[in-house]
This record gives C-alpha cells, structure tokens and sequence, in this order.
C-alpha cells in the first residue's frame, strides 16, 4: 500500500466508532446563538453591540483606543466591524527601478508576519539597484468580466452571438453610463451548447477596477436584455471565466490587470558580494526549480511572488485575495558574458491600483505615499514596482537556495537560532 493510502486508511481508523461517528456528522438542528446581523454601521454603538458576545479580553488587541484606522474610515470596506487585525510592516529599499511609468529610488513597505520575508526582499533590491536599477516595461492592460447567458436551446444562443457581435458600441456607451474612468475596449465571446460567455474587456484608469467593471457590466447586460432580439432564459453578470481571483491558463496567457516584465543584469562581483554565490550557481539552481515547477504542474515557472505580492497588497490597500492570479508569471536567468548573472521575470495578472478599493484607508494611503505613488497618475508605475520587487525576491531566493544559506536565514530570522550550515 502507498504512504498516501496508508495516511489516509489510519485517518479513517482514527473516526470514532460508527454511532459516535454518525452523531458528530449528522446535521445539527439545536437552535444556534444569535446571528451576526449584516451592517455597514461602524459607529461606536454598533461596534459595542458586536463585541457584547465576544471576549471582552480580546477587545483590547482589535479596537484599540487609537486605532490604526478610524472605524468611520472603513464603512465602505468593510461589513461588521469588530476592529484592526495589525499586521507589521516593514521596509525594503531602495528598489531602483528604470520603467517606462516607475522611475527612481523606491522604498517598498510590506505587510507580513512572515520572517525573513523582508530582508530577502531588501537583499534583492540592493543587488538590483547596485546593478544600476532593473528595467521595467508595462507590457498591457485590462480587466474583464464575463457575463454568462443561458439560453433555451443552441439556434437561441447562436442567433443571440451573432446579432451581438456588431453591439460593442452600444456595449459601451451602455458601460459608460456607470463610471467616468472604466472604457470598455473589446467584446468577445465563447459557446459552449446553449450557453454564451461574453467577455467585456475593459481599461480602469488608476483603479484595480474590479468594482467598477461589475459595475459597468450590470449596465451593459441590462442593455443587452432589453434589446436583443433573442432573450436568454436567465443570465449572470460572471461566469466565473474572467478569471476573478484565481490563476488561470487564459489571464497567465493574457493579461488581467496589468502585464509587467522586468529585467536586470548582475556583474559577477555584485552577485558574490550581494548575493553570496555565482551567476552559475544560481541558473543551476534556476533550471532544477524550474522543471520541479513544470513536474509539479505550476502555471508558469516561479519561486515566490506571492510572498512579495500579498506583503506588498496588504501595505498597500489592493485586494489581497487577487494575490491568487497575481503570483503567477515566468522567472527566468541565464549566465551571460563575464559571468554576469541576466534575470528577468514576467508578470501577466499585476491587478493593482492607486484609486479605489482599500487604497485610499489610512495606513495604506501612507505606505503608497512612501512609495510616491497615490492616487491618481500612478497605476502603472505601481504595477512596473510590484513587478521590481518580485525580481528582486526571486534573485535572492534563488541565491540562498544556490548558496545553501536559505534554511540558516530562516533558522537565524524566524527562530533566533544558528542550524548547521546547509551544504550546497
Ligand atoms: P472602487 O473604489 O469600487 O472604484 C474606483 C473609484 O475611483 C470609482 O468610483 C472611480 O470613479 C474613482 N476614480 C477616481 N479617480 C480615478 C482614476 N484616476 N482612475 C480610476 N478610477 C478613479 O474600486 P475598484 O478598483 O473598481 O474595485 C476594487 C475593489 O473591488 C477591491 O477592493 C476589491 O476587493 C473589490 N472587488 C470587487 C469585486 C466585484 O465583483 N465587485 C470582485 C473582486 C474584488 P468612476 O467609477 O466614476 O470612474
């Protein structure tokens, strides 16, 4: 029997025995303590009805008496507020960046509790900008939704895709009535039987744009039904084939966001003296890890955006949920003449913005002005930045791991501890 199976058999041996099994599954009709009742209400009465039930000793932690953040700064973000989970935030930079939108000298907040997480980050913007900064170029941009139709039969669905095909125009005035900043680009679509996907491709200006193109979708589908000359048996704003916060073949070969490609060019010296090993050390490593991302089956080839992304999205106010399509994308290093080390990655989901959404709350309006970068004018280069920063995290994976020195970094970090050095 395989470990797997045998895992799994002594889980099922450790079930109680049957009767008592039966009882701890079987649905549980005893009436439940009282519901959270749904409220944008953030004023202090609503916020001491909700911590009436809660432990009173927790208070202190989640809503303090200075908040980080004043509760009436939050009715749009969230329902049910009970308080602040604090989160450190610690600063990597400079980050030297030469984008066709970010240009200069970032210092980078990010949000973790995770150890080690931003001094690997401070280590690889200190490579790059030694190497004179990584280029950064904004590749394209969009964000879609797909509206799903279901209709009664395929000639229904049929006549309905094409009477559709010459209805952009309309499409779009229809999305414009909604918001002054989101354009609808392109109208596309895919059949399968009796049901139609559309897909509404649009630009959101500074903003992730998620809200808005929901928004603007709303508007358009209900143009839609009250004109097409074939009615659909029901219809969905989203069918889940945009690609909404989870990696997808179709947004990694696409975009969803923005697309960001980055590149820099390590001298041999600066790769010893930053990153404590070799240019060739470092694309052995590269190639094993790569195919052990192709064996493993992973949407593109990566080390870790994720970590720098969702610290990066915390500080920083954007849905930290969209790290799901936003860490997916394609690391690549070569040794080049002289043993300089080349390095780039290439990120097709960067869904961020410096408008909107949780961007505008105190704490990360600060971190985006430590940036330079909020508000209005600065999507891009946020997303050129947000690309940076990953190059920059997977140089310095990429060399503790070639270098050995990635478990006594996180032993000496995390724990405090000094573990035998890892041989390489
Ligand atoms: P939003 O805050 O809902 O919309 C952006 C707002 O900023 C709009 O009112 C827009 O005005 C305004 N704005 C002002 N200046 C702008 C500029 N230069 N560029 C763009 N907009 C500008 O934010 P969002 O980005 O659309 O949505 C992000 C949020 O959506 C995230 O917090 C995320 O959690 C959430 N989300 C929603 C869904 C969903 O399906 N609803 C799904 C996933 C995530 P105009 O509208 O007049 O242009």
């Amino acid at each position: 029997m395989s470990l797997d199976r045998q895992r799994a058999q002594r889980l099922i041996e450790t079930l109680p025995d049957m009767p008592e099994a039966a009882r701890r599954l079987a649905p549980n009709h005893s009436p439940a303590p009282p519901k959270v009742a749904n409220s944008a209400d953030v004023t202090p009465a609503a916020l001491d009805r909700r911590w009436q039930r809660l432990p009173a000793s927790a208070r202190a932690a989640l809503l303090p008496n200075s908040p980080p953040i004043e509760p009436e700064d939050c009715a749009r973000n969230i329902e049910n507020l009970i308080g602040f989970a604090t989160v450190p935030v610690g600063l990597a930079g400079p980050l030297r960046v030469r984008g066709l939108h970010a240009s200069g000298d970032y210092f980078v907040p990010l949000a973790t509790s995770e150890a080690a997480l931003v001094a690997s980050y401070n280590r690889g913007a200190h490579a790059l900008t030694d190497a004179g900064g990584c280029t950064a170029l904004l590749l394209n941009e969009g964000v879609t939704r797909s509206p799903g139709f279901v209709f009664a039969n395929m000639v229904d669905c049929g006549r309905f895709a094409a009477w559709i095909v010459g209805q952009t125009d309309a499409l779009r005035a229809a999305a414009a009535t909604t918001t002054r900043h989101g354009r609808l680009d392109d109208v596309r679509l895919a059949i399968e039987g009796d049901h139609l996907y559309l897909f509404l491709d649009y630009t959101t200006g500074d903003a992730a744009g998620q809200n808005m193109v929901t928004l603007a979708t709303a508007a358009a589908c209900a143009w839609l039904l009250e004109n097409a000359p074939v009615k659909p048996v029901r219809h969905y704003v989203e069918a889940n084939m945009s690609g909404d916060k989870k990696a997808s073949a179709q947004s990694f070969q696409t975009v969803r966001g923005k697309k960001v490609t980055a590149e820099v060019l390590l001298p041999s010296d600066l790769v010893s003296r930053r990153l404590r090993t070799t240019a060739a050390a470092m694309v052995d490593y590269w190639r094993m890890s790569a195919l052990g991302g192709v064996l493993s089956g992973t949407l593109g080839v990566q080390g870790h955006y994720a970590n720098g992304l969702a610290a990066l999205f915390l500080a920083t106010g954007q849905d930290v949920a969209c790290v799901a399509e936003a860490a997916v994308g394609v690391t690549r290093m070569e040794v080049r003449a002289d043993d300089a080390l080349y390095a780039a990655v290439t990120l097709p989901n960067l869904i961020v913005g410096t408008v909107g959404g949780g961007t505008g709350l105190p704490t990360a309006a600060a971190c985006l002005d430590i940036l330079g970068l909020r508000g209005a004018g600065h999507a891009r280069a946020l997303a050129e930045v947000a690309a940076a920063l990953c190059l920059a995290g997977e140089l310095s994976i990429i060399a503790a791991l070639s270098a050995g020195h990635f478990a006594s970094a996180h032993g000496k970090l995390a724990r405090g501890t000094h573990p035998a050095p890892s041989t390489s």
